[in-house]
């Protein structure tokens, strides 16, 4: 299953990839800072049996 995941930072749209492994668990949260903006965008991800479901929303 690919690892690599593409989303949009919700504060300037930047494309970032983002990795999570699917062993990890198969739902999954992160906080991590826009390298653009420097915004922390919450990472939220579900891992189904053949997808991913990656999205990323502004932590307010
Ligand atoms: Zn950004």
């Amino acid at each position: 299953m690919e690892t690599n995941y593409q989303v949009n930072c919700p504060y300037c749209w930047e494309q970032i990839w983002i990795e999570f492994y699917p062993e990890d668990g198969s739902h999954q949260e992160s906080i991590t800072d826009c390298e653009v903006c420097c915004n922390p965008i919450r990472y939220v991800v579900s891992f189904g049996d053949s997808h991913a479901q990656v999205r990323a929303e502004k932590c307010n």
